[in-house]
């Protein structure tokens, strides 16, 4: 895989290029409740296992048989109700049974504001604890998403207070396009921790985050590289081709082993890229979401990034195209 640099385009033709996809996307997000629902299931059916644990379970066993590892997410996040939060919970505890009792190579992905970070903070950290501990009895692995920038504070908190009480098994997440990012890791690396990098999928205010494409990029790549340089391992959460030539350099550069890094992708996306590089004997990871509120969380994650909207058509119509 060579290092393909971005696409060469003026900078005014690059802007009005987003700004105009950007209308589009919004369009697209506007009409999506009018859509009948059985349509929007088809679309979201490529980046959704399913609605119940058995069809997660049959998605992970096909990945794992094509070479690629998985981690679960349950649908399900902002619970307005304690007992959403422990529904979550409880769901969690079936599925890493069903992981384990299947063999399936997979861990978990959970979200704070599901496990009742927002109703109950007690009780959140009491459930995430409990996740980790059932998973290191199975020698499996939890991670923390990272949502946003409300949460950031308290999800670091968090995982340092697991990590402080003994729990190896865990793991976080930072966002290049926070600005916070840089601070973060410094405050990170003395606990040699295991970090996802993304761009960040909340569409976040400019104080808060950068929002220039090549900025985003660029400290992402700066991210990978203090991680790595100060002991860290890093899972490369993206499809950006370019990201992942860069992180293959900078892998190849520090000679560093799979025991440093692996790459992530989300369910129905870039599966050409995850298989090339899989035949080229990196890990990888996809990330599957399972879960009854598919209907709910794919509106409102169309709604809060109209982004992805564009980038479902797009990837449709290319499907659709002879
Ligand atoms: C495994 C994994 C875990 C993640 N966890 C988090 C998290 O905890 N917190 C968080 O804020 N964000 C998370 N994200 C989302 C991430 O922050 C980005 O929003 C998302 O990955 C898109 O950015 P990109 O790096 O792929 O680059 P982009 O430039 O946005 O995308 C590159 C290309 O990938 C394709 N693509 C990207 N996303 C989609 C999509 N949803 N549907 C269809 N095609 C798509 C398009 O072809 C696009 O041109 C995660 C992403 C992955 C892969």
């Amino acid at each position: 895989m060579g290092a393909k640099a971005p696409a060469v385009q003026t900078l005014a033709g690059h802007s009005y290029n987003r700004r105009a996809l950007a209308l589009f996307d919004r369009a697209l997000v506007r009409v999506l409740p009018a859509v009948p629902r059985p349509v929007v299931r088809r679309l979201a059916g490529r980046y959704i296992a399913g609605t119940e644990l058995a069809d997660a379970c049959a998605v992970v066993r096909g990945l794992n048989e094509r070479g690629k590892k998985a981690t679960l997410d349950v649908l399900g996040e902002e619970v307005q109700r304690h007992e959403e939060a422990v529904a979550i919970r409880a769901e969690y505890e079936r599925a890493m049974a069903a992981i384990d009792e299947e063999g399936l190579d997979a861990n978990v992905s959970v979200k704070l504001t599901a496990l009742g970070l927002k109703v109950d903070p007690a009780l959140c950290g009491e459930s995430v604890r409990a996740l980790v501990r059932l998973a290191a009895g199975q020698g499996r692995f939890v991670r923390i998403d990272m949502e946003d920038s409300s949460t950031t504070t308290a999800t670091l908190d968090l995982y340092r207070e697991l990590r402080a009480e003994g729990h190896d098994n865990v793991g976080v997440v930072v966002q290049a396009m926070l600005r916070r990012t840089p601070e973060d890791v410094a405050d990170l690396l003395p606990l040699q921790p295991n970090v996802r990098v993304c761009k960040g999928i909340y569409v976040e205010p400019s104080e808060v985050a950068y929002q220039g494409y090549e900025t985003v990029r660029f400290n992402f790549v700066e991210t990978m590289a203090a991680l790595w340089d100060g002991g860290a391992k890093v899972a490369v959460a993206t499809h950006d081709e370019w990201l992942v030539a860069e992180a293959l350099r900078m892998i190849d550069e520090r000679g560093l082993g799979f025991d440093r890094y692996e790459f992530q992708m989300l369910l129905g996306v870039r599966e050409d890229l995850a298989d090339e590089l899989v035949r080229e004997g990196h890990t990888l990871r996809v990330y599957v979401p399972y879960g009854k509120q598919w209907y709910e969380y794919s509106l409102r994650r169309l709604q809060e990034n109209p982004k992805i909207a564009g980038y479902v058509a797009a990837d449709t119509l290319r499907r659709l195209r002879p």
